[in-house]
């Protein structure tokens, strides 16, 4: 067996949200001094996603905010891209749009979906065309439920432009659990965050990749389960998925790579000889 897969990281900016949002229920002055807020209470949060370099494929996971105009994710997202959007960082790792041959969502999100679909002609319904034109796109099926169906707290975090012409084109596949997207790239649901949530992980060489998805927002969210954000719509869900995966990091020496962590974008779950779990950053 060849190991020729590699994973490396892409940003499509830096985006601020209100801290009391990103922390749930843990008190302030317990996530304060770990990420200092600015004053009108915003912490920052990468708009990571992942490139796999897959036997000459090229997987992407995840898909930033995008660039789509819309009043209501400007005024939510607050982005800043001081190096450029998710296209500028493919090319600077010498891709271009035609390139990209799979993109998977942990979910659908606007942060996690926005470069799924780019507006052709602004100003006119409909005319949304998928980003990547050679790319196959896979999402679970219960999150492109949850997205089409939204309800009263969920529906400014969806946007249908940013999926439904995939849908439409016949480009998207909607996934019922686990699935080997290659042989060495498998997704696995990892609900809470949304009930259709998933996980990559990628068969890299020395130890897997575990590509966490909005699973935990923040490393220090992976290594304390009762750290989850308000935004989860099965927080005692994420208790339930967080568990299971700690365990599995903890037995396969997994690395970690985190969605929004602009302190430890990669890093590895560590137990200390008192048994307290923590993740520490890795190259
Ligand atoms: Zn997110």
């Amino acid at each position: 067996m060849s190991h020729d897969i590699s994973v490396e990281l892409l940003s499509d900016g830096v985006s601020y949200w209100d801290g009391g949002g990103a922390f749930g229920l843990v008190p302030r002055v317990k996530w304060m001094r770990l990420l200092p807020p600015d004053d009108l209470n915003r912490v920052p949060q990468d708009l990571r996603c992942v490139l796999i370099r897959d036997h000459g494929r090229n997987i992407l996971v995840d898909g930033g905010v995008g660039d789509k105009p819309n009043e209501v994710r400007a005024a939510q997202y607050e982005v800043h891209r001081p190096n450029g959007t998710l296209i500028d960082d493919l090319a600077r790792h010498g891709l271009g749009r035609a390139d990209i041959e799979m993109v998977i969502f942990t979910h659908l999100h606007g942060d996690h979906s926005g470069w799924a679909t780019e507006c052709v002609e602004p100003g006119v319904s409909g005319a949304y065309q998928p980003t990547f034109p050679r790319a196959r796109y896979y999402v679970q099926r219960q999150e492109y439920e949850d997205a089409t169906h939204s309800n009263e707290r969920t529906r400014n975090t969806y946007f249908a432009e940013n999926f439904t012409p995939l849908l439409r084109q016949g480009l998207l596949t909607l996934l019922d659990g686990p699935a080997d997207i290659t042989p060495d790239v498998r997704v696995v649901p990892t609900p809470g965050h949304t009930a259709g949530h998933q996980s990559v992980i990628v068969a890299t060489p020395e130890a897997p990749t575990l590509i966490l998805g909005d699973l935990a927002t923040y490393m220090i969210q992976f290594a304390r389960l009762p750290w989850v954000t308000a935004y989860d719509v099965l927080p005692m869900q994420t208790i339930e998925s967080k568990r299971y995966w700690q365990q599995w990091s903890l037995e396969h020496e997994a690395v970690l790579i985190s969605p929004h962590d602009t302190l430890i974008p990669t890093g590895k779950l560590v137990k200390d000889k008192k048994g307290f779990l923590q993740v520490i950053p890795t190259p």
